[in-house]
This record gives structure tokens, C-alpha cells and sequence, in this order.
């Protein structure tokens, strides 16, 4: 069991929740005293099993009790969460868990919906705003383009028009029908059967599409006309002719669908985003004419408040809104004699309570963003600060909040600003359960739970729980070592001298204007400013996009982008690499997004090791007497997986009045692969088994293989050394799929010359898995490599080489370099916001 040092001075706090025997993941068996309303931050490296005690044991129960006592049907609305390992737990508030959220949200939101504050604008709009003579009062709904009453009818509440026209479906008419001049209709089989029909109806698909006369073409591209006709696939049109004549029984009968008809109906009628955005390439959009864009009907746009319609009002920055409402929330227009006196105590009060909301969003560093700045273009950080901020003026109390590193994505000086937030829920009589690396809020904590001492199964105790003064007596904490020393002593190291330069000119983006960088060669480079400065435009948007271009890269393509629709246009590539191409031949990015999104992925897969492991099984006595080869031993191929579960090692157990759920399969009991493969064993091991172990075991089970051992070691270079090989990419974090990516990448051999761009590479790690990060970019750099980095933590910017500093401000008080040279001289720049937080690191 584990250690658990008593609470020193409990008499502070109000009551405690009491933790028995927690065994999730890797829990050992963990009892745990924690207080009720108080900060209680977790803290430990990376894998350790924080979140495994506070989302997965503390947040779990409290989400299973609160389930428990409503109705089944109910339950079955809410995103069900496994019932935690763990004997008992008392003193338990209800939860609201605040967690940060990697895929891509699915529904179509902004700003304005999940904070809620759509709907008060609405209101007051509604209620509050100046209507042209004549017309009558209208509601809130209608100024929402997702309501029948609001949407624009002209385009449905779309903002444009989509439409379809010859250019656009066959975009090369040197091409005949039988040569796909049609891009537009399906592919393989489908187009294949509308040529076939086109052959029996007399047309002629070998001549260029621009030689068939215009109204054959009309007809075909855009008729409503779905005639049924006998189909000969494989015969010649004079072949077809003869057949249709003699009366012979076709194959089958057609249907002929136009190919208007065919991408209208995909584009409406499918659920699949890429069948969405594959109809989307062939209709041409425009801006609807009718409301230009803003989605709602006119009657809805003529009424305005301080001379904006809700479109404008909500394509402003936040900050632009709260300082249009002041003047109202603060009664100081009710001065002005030719105002209805009802209508401005109407006007007062919303707008009061607008501006109160939006102050806090302020607060939390957001006033950037928009209301109609849809979500999936936010960082997971900035959708966490939103949530945070519509619960604290919810003004809900006797809740936990459990939170997911909150300080993610923002700058030290942002930070000081949540910590006031998390202040404020306090007061109002809330806990707050946070999972945190930033030291910066560990010092704030009125009670730290520090797990360890390492990670996956050398983790999963509590190394201590209680104020946070009294870790600095644990000595097999890793969080002390950083905690108790000044930051200044931590660093000695001179700043490398840059090989060249990669020079851009003209930037333009987002909140970036016409802006010239220059970002040094052959160094670790970090890029610094508040949220909202432009870091990432100009990181990982232009650099990025300016530098593949002219490689010749393609950039991967959002991946699973929700609904096409809610993409904005490609933005232009706004901006010239003007010098240093030359030394840089490869492009590299290293993000934090999942290295897969299912279960058939894994670490082992993903890094390539797998197939050596596979050639070594297929390389055994008993494998070659029974010729089986690599393939075999693959989990995705069905000769040697599991049927039942087609190498899942799971099913899904559908259940009457609950969500479906996972179960092990029944067959190969999670195993995988069908009793015949698992018959070959190699050192003893069966390949499933050689899937359950961890990284640090298979290294030393793989010692003789060069091969695999070479990725093996980087892998535990980069701390994943507690990660079994087999373990599902749904399985791992953000934090631990980037850290895949880059022992991928330092596994290759290395040339140099390539150009590494990491946008935040420290969320969701310790200060210690920070360290070994660092030493990783550093062995890029010494190899000959550029490496870029977005950052925020201190530590990493005192320890790299040239600083760019943006801003001064976010949005479009930022968009500047403030500042650009060595750390030690960015720490002395005075206009530049970062610099303070820098020097601390200088001795
Ligand atoms: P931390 O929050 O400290 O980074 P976690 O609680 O996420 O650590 O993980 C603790 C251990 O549990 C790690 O070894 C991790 O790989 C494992 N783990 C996390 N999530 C799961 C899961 N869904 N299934 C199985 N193991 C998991
Ligand atoms: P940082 O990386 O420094 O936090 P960003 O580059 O993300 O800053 O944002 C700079 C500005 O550009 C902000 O005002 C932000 O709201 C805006 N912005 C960023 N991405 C988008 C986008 N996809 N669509 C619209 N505006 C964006
Ligand atoms: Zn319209
Ligand atoms: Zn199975």
C-alpha cells in the first residue's frame, strides 16, 4: 500500500474526500485524503498516473453516482465512463470535469455556443435593439441562421451558394466520356455504369467532350431525367447497338443519374466528410447575394445595436463587444433624451450582464477571439479557457472541477490570469482537482498530490499528499528537484551561433501584416508571445506552408475535418521565402495530434519496428516449416489474426438500455491472432506476448537485434520507456503521440539539413520529461538541423539559442515582433511581455 504522510494542518480546511484502494490503470492500490475547497493540484511525470486518479478514479465516480441517480434512459444520453477500480471513495462533491479535447469536435459550434453567449446576444437584440421604423419585434431565434425562422432563405443559412456548372464538372473537355471527362461522376464502378448507359442511349464517349453538340452535354451534366435502360458492359457501342436491335437480354438495367444530380445528392444526402468534400470539388461557391455572407434573413440584419448588425457585432473581437456595451451597461446612453425609457432599462440589464461575461473571458485572456470564430480552428488550451469561463459565471457552487492542465497554451503572463480565475471558483465555494506541469501553479496550490516515482508500472503511487511546503522532504519525488530550486540556477549553457538564415518577407496572416522574419539556421529557435500574438500563423501555418511549397511537400491535410462546410477558403499563401532555402531539404513537423484513430494502431506500428519483429517470427523453424511469412504475423491481415474479432482483441457487446461497450474477445481473450499463430514463439515469446511488452522490457529482450534495438532506445531516450508496444493509439495521450513521432523521426538516419517545426511540444509534460525533450531538439541541432518551436515554457526558451518574441499584444494588438536575439537579450527588451519571465532565468 502506499505511503500516504498525514496531512499536516487539516484544521484549514472544510472536509476532505477520502480515496480507498484505487487500482486504474496503473494504480497501486492508492488511498488518498484530499481536501474540499481548496486548489489540489496533481502533480508527477509524465505516465505516472495523475489523470488515472483524478479524471479516471475521482471524476469517473462521481460522473457514475451522478448517473446512478437518474433514469436509464437519461443515462444513455451521456457519454458513459467505465466504473472506476477502486474500493471505496467518501466525501465526494458532484464533478464537472474541464478536460482538454484532441480530436476534432464533430458538432457545429463557436464561440458564441459554447460559451453560450450566442444566445444573450440573441436576446438582446431581440429585445434591446434599434428596429427601422415600421417593423415589429422580433425573436431571439431569428437571429440564428441555424433556426428556419432566422436562416437567410435565399441560401438556407449557408452564407453561400453552391452550384454546379459544365467548367466545373468536367474541368478538361479535351477528354472523351470514356477517358472521365465527367471528373464529377463516381469513381471505378459507378462512372463506368453511367458510360455504359450513355452507349446504349446512342451517345458518343469517344469523341472529345467539347465536339458533342451543347445540348447532349446539357442533358447529360444537368438533366432531372432518370431514365432506366439495358446495360452490356464489356461490348462496343456498335456491339451494344446489334444487341439492343436482336433484343438480347442485357446484364442488368441502369439507371441514368445527370451528374448535377449525382453531386448535389452526395453533397446533401452523405454522412462521410470526404465523400462531402470530394462532391464540394466540383460545385463552384459563391457568396450569396442576398445577405452577403451573414447567413440571416433581412429582416433579422436591418436591426442593429450601436449601428451593427448581429453578423458585425459578432465577427468583432471579444474585447472590441465588451468595449461597444460599456457605455449601455453602465447606463451612460440613458442620458440621451430621445430614448425610450422602458426599452433602456431593458437595453442596461443585458447588456450588464453581457458585459459582466465577457469580462471574464477577458480575464482568461480571450478577448481575441470572436463569437463566431468557429471551434475546431481553436487550440484544445483555448476550448478548455472557454468552458472554464462559462462555468465561472454559471455561478454554481459545492462543485469539483476537475481540470486537465489548464495553463496549456498560455504565456506566463496569461497564466497569472487564470490562477486568479481558479481563485474565484474557489471562493465561491468550489474544489478544484487540476492535473498541472506549470510550475507556475504548483506554487499556488493549497495541497499537492505528487505520484510516482516514474511512469506506467514504476509509477501509480502517491509519493505525498498534503501543502505543498512539505514536499520538499520526498526524496524520491522528481517534482521537488524543480519546485525548491531558484530558476536561475538551473541553466548555464551559451547560445550556438546561427549558420545562416531563413529570411521571409511580406508575411501575411491572420493577425500578421506584411511582417518580415528572419529565423536563424543550424539552432534551436524558440517562438514566444501571449495567446492570440500570431505565433502559431506564423510558425505553423505560413512558415510551414511557405517552406513545403517550396520543397515541393505536400502538408497533411487537416485530417477529418468535421463538416467541409465549416472550413473557411484556403487562405492564401500570404508571403515569400526571400533567402536560406538552400540549406534546408526536408520539412519535418512534429505535432501532438493522435499517431492513429484506431485500435490497429500502435507504437510498435507507427515507429516501423513492428515489421522487424514480424521478419524475426517468420524467420523462425517453426514459421518456415509451416511457410508462414511476415504477413502472418500482422493483426490486419486474416491469415494470421483472430476472425472473431478481426485482430481487435475486442467486441463490441451491444446493450439493451446502455451504450454499447468494449468487451475482450472471447475467442483469443484479447490476444489477437488465432491459436495457430500464436503457436510460433520466438525466444519463447509469442508475438502477442511480444505486443504486451513494455518498451524497457523488449529492449532488453531485443538486445541482440541492432535493428530494433536502435528504435527501442530512442524511444526510451524520448521517456516512453514504461509504453507497452502493443498499446492502442486511442490509448495514448497528446503528449505521448508526439514524443512517438519524434523518436521516429531520430531514429532515421540523419543528414541534417532538414527543418523541424514543433508547435508546443511541452504540453502534458513534467518538468523532467521536459528535460529529456530538450536534450533530443539539442541532438537534432548538433546534428546539422534547424529546429522551430512555439513555446511558452521559460525553461525551454532560456535553454534554446534565438528568440522570436510576438505580440505586444493578441489579435490585432499583436501580430509584431517585438523582440528577436539570444534569451539573455529578449530578457532586457522592455516593450516585450515575455521578457520578464525570461530574466529570472539569467544569473
Ligand atoms: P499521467 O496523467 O500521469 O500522465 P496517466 O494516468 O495518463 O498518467 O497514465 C498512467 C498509466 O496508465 C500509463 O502507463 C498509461 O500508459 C496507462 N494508461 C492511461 N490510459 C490508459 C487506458 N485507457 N488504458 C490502459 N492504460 C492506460
Ligand atoms: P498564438 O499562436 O500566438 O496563440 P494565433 O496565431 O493562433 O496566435 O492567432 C493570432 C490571431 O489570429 C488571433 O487573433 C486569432 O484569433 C487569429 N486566428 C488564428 N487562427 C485563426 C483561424 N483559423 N481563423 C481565424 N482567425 C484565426
Ligand atoms: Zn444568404
Ligand atoms: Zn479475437
Amino acid at each position: 500500500m502506499a505511503k500516504n504522510s498525514p496531512p499536516t494542518d487539516t484544521k484549514d480546511f472544510t472536509g476532505f474526500v477520502r480515496v480507498r484502494g484505487a487500482r486504474e490503470h496503473n494504480l497501486k492500490n492508492v488511498d488518498l485524503e484530499i481536501p474540499r475547497d481548496a486548489l489540489v493540484v496533481f502533480t508527477g511525470v509524465s505516465g505516472s498516473g495523475k489523470s488515472s486518479l483524478a479524471f479516471g478514479t475521482l471524476y469517473a465516480e462521481a460522473q457514475r453516482r451522478y448517473l446512478e441517480s437518474v433514469s436509464p434512459y437519461a443515462r444513455r444520453l451521456f457519454h458513459q465512463m467505465a466504473v472506476p477500480e477502486v474500493d471505496t471513495i467518501d466525501g465526494l462533491p458532484p464533478a464537472v470535469a474541464l478536460q482538454q479535447q484532441r480530436g476534432t469536435p464533430t458538432t457545429r459550434s463557436s464561440v458564441g455556443s459554447v460559451t453560450t453567449l450566442s444566445n444573450l446576444v440573441r436576446m438582446l437584440y431581440s429585445r434591446a435593439g434599434d428596429y427601422p421604423a415600421g417593423q415589429g419585434i422580433i425573436y431571439a431565434e431569428s437571429f440564428s441562421p441555424n433556426t428556419p425562422e432566422g436562416a437567410c432563405p435565399t441560401c438556407h443559412g449557408l452564407g453561400r451558394i453552391y452550384e454546379v456548372t459544365e467548367k466545373s464538372m468536367v474541368p478538361d473537355d479535351s477528354l472523351t466520356i470514356r477517358e472521365r471527362a465527367i471528373a464529377a461522376w463516381p469513381q471505378a464502378w459507378g462512372g463506368q455504369n453511367q458510360r455504359d448507359i450513355l452507349v446504349t442511349m446512342g451517345y458518343d464517349v469517344d469523341i472529345p467532350w467539347r465536339d458533342l453538340p451543347q445540348k447532349d452535354r446539357d442533358w447529360i451534366l444537368f438533366t432531372d431525367e432518370q431514365p432506366v435502360v439495358p446495360v452490356y458492359p464489356g461490348y462496343s457501342p456498335a456491339e451494344t447497338q446489334r444487341a439492343l436491335k436482336r433484343k438480347e437480354p442485357p446484364n442488368y438495367m441502369g439507371t441514368f443519374t445527370s451528374a448535377k444530380r449525382h453531386v448535389l445528392h452526395t453533397f446533401a444526402n452523405t454522412q462521410s466528410p470526404l465523400m462531402k468534400k470530394r462532391a464540394l470539388q466540383y460545385m463552384l461557391s459563391t457568396e450569396c447575394p442576398m445577405c452577403h455572407g451573414k447567413r440571416l434573413r433581412p429582416e433579422s440584419l436591418s436591426v442593429t445595436f450601436a449601428g451593427l448588425d448581429i453578423a458585425d457585432l459578432s465577427g468583432l473581437p471579444l474585447k472590441r463587444v465588451a468595449g461597444l456595451l460599456q457605455p449601455y451597461a453602465t447606463g451612460a446612453v440613458g442620458s440621451q433624451p430621445d430614448h425610450d425609457a422602458a426599452q433602456l432599462i431593458v437595453k442596461q440589464r443585458i447588456a450588464a450582464d453581457l458585459a459582466a461575461r465577457l469580462a471574464v473571458l477577458l480575464d482568461l485572456g480571450l478577448g481575441y477571439l470572436s463569437l463566431e470564430r468557429s471551434t475546431p480552428t481553436l487550440s484544445p488550451g483555448e476550448l478548455q479557457r472557454l468552458r472554464l469561463a462559462t462555468q465561472l459565471y454559471s455561478n454554481l457552487f459545492g462543485v469539483v472541477y476537475v481540470l486537465d492542465e489548464p495553463s496549456a497554451g498560455l504565456h506566463p503572463s496569461d497564466t497569472e490570469a487564470l490562477l486568479k480565475a481558479l481563485a474565484g471558483l474557489k471562493q465561491a465555494g468550489n474544489s478544484l482537482f487540476v492535473v498541472e506541469h506549470n510550475l507556475d501553479v504548483i506554487r499556488q496550490a493549497d495541497w499537492l498530490v505528487d505520484v510516482g516515482p516514474a511512469a506506467g508500472e514504476q509509477g501509480g503511487e502517491v509519493l505525498y499528499s498534503g501543502p505543498p511546503q512539505g514536499l520538499a522532504d520526498i526524496e524520491t519525488s522528481q517534482t521537488r528537484r524543480y519546485l525548491f530550486t531558484a530558476d536561475h540556477e538551473q541553466l548555464v549553457r551559451t547560445p550556438r551561433t546561427p549558420a545562416g538564415w531563413l529570411r521571409l518577407s511580406g508575411v501575411t496572416r491572420n493577425n500578421l501584416e506584411q511582417l518580415e522574419v528572419a529565423f536563424p539556421l543550424g539552432v534551436l529557435t524558440t517562438v514566444t508571445g501571449v495567446s492570440g500574438s500570431g505565433k502559431s500563423s506564423l510558425v505553423s501555418q505560413v512558415l510551414v506552408e511557405l517552406v513545403a511549397a517550396q520543397l515541393g511537400q505536400e502538408v497533411e491535410a487537416e485530417e477529418e475535418e468535421a463538416d467541409p462546410l465549416e472550413r473557411a477558403e484556403p487562405a492564401e499563401l500570404g508571403g515569400q521565402i526571400v533567402a536560406g532555402m538552400e540549406q534546408i531539404k526536408r520539412l519535418v513537423r512534429v505535432d501532438q495530434k493522435p499517431i492513429g484513430r484506431t485500435p490497429r494502431s500502435n507504437m510498435a506500428t507507427y515507429t516501423g519496428l513492428f515489421d522487424h519483429v514480424r521478419k524475426l517470427f517468420a524467420a523462425t523453424k517453426m514459421a518456415k516449416a509451416r511457410r508462414y511469412d511476415a504477413g502472418r504475423f500482422s493483426f490486419n491481415v486474416a491469415k494470421g489474426r483472430c476472425e472473431n474479432c478481426q485482430g481487435e482483441g475486442f467486441v463490441m457487446v451491444e446493450l439493451l438500455f446502455l451504450p454499447s461497450v468494449y468487451a475482450p474477445c472471447p475467442v483469443c481473450h484479447g490476444a489477437r491472432y488465432n491459436a495457430k499463430t500464436l503457436e510460433v514463439t520466438y525466444r519463447d515469446k509469442n508475438i502477442a506476448e511480444v505486443l504486451g511488452l513494455t518498451v524497457d522490457a523488449a529492449w532488453e529482450f531485443f538486445a541482440d537485434e541492432p535493428t530494433i534495438l536502435r528504435a527501442l532506445t530512442v524511444l526510451r531516450e524520448v521517456g516512453l520507456g514504461y509504453l507497452r508496444l502493443g498499446q492502442p493509439a486511442t490509448e495514448l495521450s497528446g503528449g505521448e503521440a508526439q514524443r512517438i513521432k519524434l523518436a521516429t523521426e531520430l531514429q532515421r538516419a540523419q543528414r541534417g539539413n532538414s527543418l523541424y517545426v514543433l508547435d508546443e511540444p511541452t504540453t502534458g509534460l513534467h518538468p523532467s520529461d521536459v528535460e529529456k525533450l530538450m536534450a533530443q531538439l539539442d541532438g537534432l541541432v548538433d546534428a546539422g538541423n534547424t529546429v522551430i518551436v512555439v513555446e511558452h515554457d521559460m525553461r525551454v526558451v532560456a535553454g534554446s539559442d534565438w528568440v522570436i518574441d510576438m505580440g505586444p499584444g493578441a489579435g490585432d494588438e499583436g501580430g509584431h515582433v517585438v523582440a528577436a536575439g539570444p534569451p539573455a537579450e529578449v530578457a532586457r527588451v522592455k516593450e516585450s511581455r515575455t521578457a520578464p519571465y525570461l530574466a529570472r532565468f539569467q544569473a
